[in-house]
Formats: C-alpha cells, sequence, structure tokens
C-alpha cells in the first residue's frame, strides 16, 4: 500500500514537473546557487504547485539543489521535498536539457518552435487583414493605384487634397509663408513661423529663408511610380507579414520628398531604418518634424536602393500599416493596395485625427514632444500599436460594424502567387 502510493506520488510528481518544465526553462540558464533552506520565486512556486495535487498538510520543502547533466552538461535542478511528516519523497530531477539527445529530437523541436511561430504570425495576419482597406476606399483615400488601363493613377477627388498638381500647372502656394511661386523658381525671401501658430506669439515672423517650399507633387510623377513585388511562391515569408511603416519627408524644388524611411513589424521592433537621397535641390530640411538633419546624404540610398531595401521585406501580400500612409507610400513612389491606414480606421465625422491625438487617447502615449523632430521608430509602433484595440474590438465581436464599416471589409487575406 506504500509502495503504491509512493508509485502514486512519483507519477504525480513526474506530471507536476512536466508542466512547470517551462517555469524553469527560463531560469535555467543561470540557476543561482541560492543558500541553504531558500529558493527562488519560480521554485516556491512549483513546489507549492505539488502541495497542491498532494493536499498535505504543513508542506515544507529542503534546499534546491543544482549539478551539471553527466552527458549534456547542462544544469539540472533536483528538489528534495518534505510532503508530510511521515513521507519523503525525492522528486526526479528537473531536466532542463531534454532527456533525448539525439539531433532528431533536437531538429525535431526546432521544427516545432518554428510551426508555432509561424501559425501565430499568419493568425496576426488573419486579424490585421480584416482591417485593410477595401480597393474602393483604397481609391478614394488617395491611394495611388492601377486604374482599368492598367495605369498607375490618383482618385480626381482626393488629387487636390494629397498635394497633386496637374501637369502644366507649374504655380505653386508656399506652404510657409502662403506667397505664390513658380516651381522652376522658388528662390525668394520666405518670411514664416518656423512653428506656425505654435510659434514664438510675434506678429513678426521669426525666421526668414531664401527660397518657399510648397508640397505638391506633378501628376507627371505618377508613372515613375512602382508596384510592390508579386509573390516568389507558397514560401515567400513576406506573404504572411505585417509591417508598419513611417516616411520623414523634407521640401526640395520638386515639393516633398522622402528622406528617411523606417519599418517595424507587429511587435514594434525595427526591420528596416535609412536614409534616402532626394533628387531635388534641398530647400528645407523641416527638421523640426522630420528629425533629419544636416549630413544625412553621407549615409543616404538612392531611391532604387530604398526599394530594394523595402522589398527585401514585403511584397504585394504584405500589410502595411501607416497613418495617411497614402503620402508615405506618395513620396516612395510606391503602389500598394494592402493598407491599414490608422487615420481612415480612426476617422470620425469626415475628420482624420492625428496621431499624436490618437495615441493620446487611445495607448496614454505622449508622442512629437522630441524639439529634434518626430521619431520615425515611435511614429510607425504608434500606428501598429493603434490597431490592437480594433482587433481587440474584433475578437471579442463588440465591433457592430457600424458607421465606419464601410471602410473596413471582412473579408479573408487575398493571397496570389
Ligand atoms: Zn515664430
Ligand atoms: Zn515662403
Amino acid at each position: 500500500m506504500v509502495m503504491h502510493s509512493s508509485t502514486l506520488l512519483g507519477l504525480l510528481l513526474l506530471v507536476a514537473t512536466a508542466s512547470s518544465m517551462a517555469l524553469f526553462e527560463s531560469k535555467a540558464v543561470d540557476v543561482p546557487d541560492l543558500p541553504a533552506g531558500e529558493m527562488d520565486d519560480d521554485a516556491q512556486s512549483a513546489v507549492l504547485l505539488f502541495m497542491k495535487l498532494f493536499n498535505p498538510s504543513k508542506p515544507k520543502s529542503r534546499p534546491q539543489r543544482s549539478f551539471q547533466h553527466k552527458t549534456c552538461g547542462q544544469k539540472v535542478l533536483e528538489y528534495t521535498l518534505k510532503i508530510c511528516d511521515s513521507l519523503d519523497i525525492k522528486a526526479p530531477p528537473m531536466r532542463v536539457a531534454p532527456i533525448f539527445q539525439s539531433a532528431a529530437h533536437q531538429a525535431y523541436q526546432e521544427d516545432q518552435m518554428v510551426y508555432a511561430a509561424a501559425v501565430q504570425e499568419f493568425e496576426t495576419y488573419q486579424m490585421f487583414s480584416r482591417l485593410v482597406l477595401s480597393p474602393e476606399n483604397h481609391k478614394i483615400n488617395g491611394f495611388v493605384h492601377i486604374n482599368n488601363q492598367g495605369q498607375p493613377d490618383v482618385s480626381a477627388r482626393r488629387a487636390d487634397w494629397n498635394s497633386w498638381a496637374q501637369p502644366g500647372d507649374s504655380i505653386r502656394k508656399c506652404v510657409r509663408c502662403y506667397k505664390q511661386f513658380s516651381e522652376a523658381e522658388p528662390d525668394g525671401e520666405c518670411r514664416f513661423h518656423r512653428l506656425g501658430k505654435d510659434c514664438c506669439g510675434n506678429t513678426a515672423p521669426c525666421t526668414t529663408a531664401t527660397a518657399h517650399v510648397h508640397n505638391k507633387t506633378c501628376m507627371s510623377e505618377i508613372g515613375k511610380f512602382i508596384k510592390t513585388p508579386r509573390s516568389s511562391g507558397p514560401f515567400d515569408g513576406r506573404s504572411y507579414k505585417v509591417f508598419a511603416i513611417d516616411t520623414e519627408m523634407i521640401y526640395t524644388e520638386y515639393g516633398m520628398e522622402a528622406a528617411r524611411a523606417t519599418v517595424v513589424d507587429v511587435h514594434g521592433s525595427l526591420v528596416a531604418n535609412f536614409f534616402i537621397k532626394p533628387t531635388g535641390r534641398i530647400l528645407d530640411l523641416n527638421t523640426q518634424y522630420s528629425g533629419v538633419t544636416e549630413g544625412f546624404l553621407d549615409i543616404a540610398v538612392s531611391l532604387e536602393e530604398a526599394h530594394r531595401i523595402l522589398f527585401h521585406h514585403i511584397n504585394e501580400n504584405t500589410i502595411l500599416v501607416g497613418h495617411h500612409l497614402s503620402n508615405d507610400l506618395k513620396v516612395l513612389k510606391l503602389i500598394h493596395t494592402n493598407v491599414v491606414d490608422t487615420a481612415v480606421l480612426f476617422e470620425s465625422r469626415g475628420r482624420y485625427p492625428s496621431l499624436k491625438v490618437l495615441a493620446k487617447r487611445h495607448l496614454h502615449k505622449d508622442i512629437h514632444n522630441e524639439v529634434g523632430g518626430h521619431d520615425s521608430t515611435e511614429d510607425a509602433s504608434t500606428c501598429i500599436e493603434l490597431v490592437y484595440p480594433r482587433i481587440h474590438l474584433l475578437l471579442s465581436s463588440r465591433l457592430a460594424l457600424p458607421s465606419g464599416s464601410r471602410r473596413m471589409r471582412r473579408r479573408q487575406p487575398v493571397l496570389s502567387w
């Protein structure tokens, strides 16, 4: 009878040991040499778990012992537990290393981890895909798209909103001093308040520059836009990725051009971050917003090189997240349809809240407070983070898809290869 109980308890301990493995694995690398009689928190939790299983009276534990495994050299933890006064049980060693040491078993375990990560990644992709703009909304929100004739095009309704100028129209309005000037001749005295209406408070402009700047792009440029690449096949990992992208822009003779691009993943980790050489003469680095400073050209890449870097991570199936993303894709001269735009996602009664307002309201986070300009990594991460509350609503079926529903589509991701 006693033997039977011991065997049973031994089995239970094995079960408990197995279920606690994960608990100890993270601690296994640096098991502290604890003073006699003391256990760390995780070890205590595990002991309490055993106690719960056995429903003992007055559980007591003896010091933890750790030693090196003879075969694999990894640390092994051993507990000797006193379950109750009448019964001493020596728990089987908690092996940090798997019992099987074969390469085949190790490969199997690695495969399992890769598989689990892939499943998680695909589930995340599917969640984000439910908030992707429909082709119609992609078009009406000013994204450059491929029209029925197979040509890059931009919706005429939003052409002005998104700062497009008709070919032949060379008159521009300075976005700093509001004077009109010819695009070909931007030089002239431009007096303005650097921080707009929140500037110095003086009536007289506090800043003077030698050229006017504008933010229009000529429609003739649209022919230079390129589509994100097609998937190379079912094993193209880019097809299941979700990234946020943020571009910092500067003023050149051709309006606003990309000077920096930052890509982060769904956890906010940096994927790519690089400077881009503009094609036109630089008129204003726009540092207080762009964060771009003198000397960036020394480490900047061409737009073609920027595309090569981006396409290493992105294909046409990749979901891109951004705030007013049509502007970022415009300066990057990219056509991409799988987009989640947080400006559209949080649009209310025709108003598009700023990223700063959304970050404060939904994430209780203060952004855009840096004196040296916006942090593109922070902006991109904030965009991704803002999507999670929406996904949570979708998951908990609390989003009844009311007024904003026309801007969201419930659909399976469209993948093509
Ligand atoms: Zn001022
Ligand atoms: Zn001006």
